[in-house]
C-alpha cells in the first residue's frame, strides 16, 4: 500500500459539529509552536481567559480551555463536583443526558434520573419533583442545548429550582455557547463547560469551563482526592490559575489554543448578541425552506435550539442515501439521527462560521434536488425562495 499526504475535500458541515471552520482561525493554527511557559503564550493563555469570560457573561476567575474535547469538559465538571456516595439529579432528554448519568456512575456518585421525551426541554416541573423527593440530593445535572434533537432547555428557570434546594449546578453549554444566550453569573451557574468546536468554529479538542466560588469552595472542601490525576482542578489551576507559578502540569496544545484565541476574538468582534440573532434569522430562514419542503421540525416551536434542526424525514426516504449523496455529490455534511431518532430525523447545524445564508441555500438546494431525484415530490423553487424571503424579512 501506498501512503500519500492527506489531503481533506472541502466540505460545508451543516451537521451536529465539528462545524465549518473560519479561514482565519486555520490561518492562526498554523503560526509557530512557542514553548507552553513562554512568556509570550503565557500572555495568550490570559487574554483567552479573558475572552472566555465574555463568552460565558462571567466574571468568575475559575474560567479556561480543559485540554480535550467536550466530554473531557463534562467529566471534569463531574470528577471535581461529585464525590462516592453523592445523590445528583440529572435530567435526561436526549443522548448528553445519558453521558452525565455514566459520568455519574464511574464517580461513585448516585444518580437520580428525571426523564423527559426526546425533542422537549426539560420540564422544570420534573425537577422540582425530584427536588423535594430526594432531599439529599447536592447537584442537579442538565444540558441546555440537546445535541441529539435540537432540544433548548430553560437554564436560569432549572438553575433556580436546583438553589432553592441548595443543589450545586452542572450545565452542558456544548452546543449553545456563541450561538444562543448563555449568561453564567445572571442564571447562577455553578460549573459549566463547553466545546469548540460547534457554535465557536475553531477546530474540536478543547473544552471551554467556568467555576463559580460556590463550586470551588466544594472542590476544596472534598473529602477524597479527584479520582482523575489530569483532570483534577486543585492541580490543573497550578498552570492555569491567575497569579500561578505556571509550574509544568501538561503540555497545553498551544497551536489549537491559537486558534481559539482567534475564534474567541472573532465573536468578540462581531459582538454576542449579534452572533445569537444571526444563529436565530438563520434558522428561520433554514425552517421556511425545509418547511416548504414538506419537512418538519421535531421540537415545539418555543424550546427550538437556532443552531441545531431536527427535521423528519420524509415518509419512505432512505435516510443514508441521501446523506450519502449530498457528501459526494455537493461535499454538504448534515448528521444523522441518534439513540431513538436514528433513521427518523437529520441533524441540521447552523453553528458558528457555518450559520450563513449561503449554506442554507446550498442545503435547502441540494437536499430538494437529491430527495427530486429520489422521486419525491418537492418544490425547489419554491422552497429557495420562502428561504429568500426569510432572510430579508
Ligand atoms: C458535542 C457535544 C458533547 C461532546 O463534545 P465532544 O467535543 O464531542 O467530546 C457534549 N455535549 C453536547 C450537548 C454536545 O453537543
Amino acid at each position: 500500500m501506498e501512503i500519500h499526504r492527506f489531503n481533506p475535500p472541502i466540505r460545508t458541515l451543516m451537521g451536529p459539529g465539528p462545524s465549518d471552520v473560519h479561514p482565519r482561525i486555520l490561518e492562526a493554527l498554523s503560526r509557530p509552536t512557542i514553548g507552553h511557559l513562554d512568556p509570550h503564550f503565557v500572555a495568550l493563555m490570559e487574554e483567552v481567559k479573558t475572552l472566555l469570560q465574555y463568552a460565558f457573561q462571567t466574571d468568575n476567575a475559575l474560567t479556561m480551555p480543559v485540554s480535550a474535547p467536550g466530554s473531557a469538559g463534562m467529566e471534569t465538571c463531574f470528577v471535581n463536583l461529585v464525590e462516592p456516595g453523592d445523590e445528583v439529579i440529572v435530567c435526561q432528554n436526549g443522548v448528553f443526558g445519558g453521558r452525565m448519568k455514566e459520568n455519574v456512575e464511574r464517580c461513585g456518585g448516585i444518580p437520580v434520573m428525571v426523564e423527559d421525551p426526546w425533542g422537549r426541554a426539560v420540564d422544570p416541573q420534573k425537577l422540582e419533583d425530584a427536588l423535594k423527593a430526594n432531599p439529599d440530593a447536592g447537584v442537579v445535572a442538565f444540558v441546555h442545548a440537546e445535541t441529539s434533537t435540537g432540544a433548548q432547555s430553560d437554564v436560569k428557570t432549572l438553575v433556580g429550582l436546583a438553589h432553592k434546594h441548595d443543589c450545586l449546578t452542572i450545565v452542558d453549554a456544548v452546543t449553545s455557547l456563541g450561538g444562543t444566550p448563555v449568561k453564567v453569573d445572571v442564571w447562577g451557574v455553578d460549573a459549566i463547560y463547553s466545546g469548540t468546536q460547534k457554535c465557536l468554529s475553531c477546530v474540536p479538542g478543547l473544552s471551554p469551563v467556568s467555576f463559580n466560588e460556590r463550586a470551588q469552595e466544594k472542590i476544596r472542601d472534598r473529602k477524597t482526592k479527584v479520582q482523575s490525576w489530569f483532570m483534577d482542578l486543585n492541580l490543573v489551576m497550578g498552570y492555569w490559575g491567575s497569579g500561578a507559578t505556571r509550574s509544568y502540569h501538561h503540555t497545553a496544545p498551544v497551536n489549537t489554543l491559537y486558534g481559539l484565541h482567534e475564534a474567541l476574538l472573532m465573536l468578540k468582534e462581531e459582538g454576542l448578541e449579534n452572533a445569537w440573532n444571526r444563529h436565530q434569522r438563520n434558522h428561520l430562514a433554514l425552517r421556511a425552506g425545509l418547511e416548504h419542503l414538506g419537512m418538519e421540525l421535531i421540537v415545539p416551536e418555543d424550546e427550538r435550539l437556532p443552531q441545531l434542526n431536527a427535521v423528519s424525514i420524509p415518509e419512505g426516504v432512505d435516510d443514508a442515501r441521501v446523506r450519502g449523496r449530498l457528501l459526494t455529490e455537493y461535499n454538504l455534511e448534515i448528521g444523522a439521527g441518534l439513540g431513538a431518532l436514528a433513521g427518523k430525523v437529520w441533524r441540521i447545524g447552523l453553528m458558528g462560521h457555518a450559520s450563513r445564508a449561503e449554506n442554507i441555500l446550498l442545503c435547502v438546494g441540494a437536499l430538494g434536488a437529491v430527495l427530486s431525484d429520489m422521486g419525491i415530490s418537492v418544490n425547489t423553487g419554491e422552497a429557495l425562495s420562502g428561504v429568500q424571503k426569510a432572510l430579508q424579512g
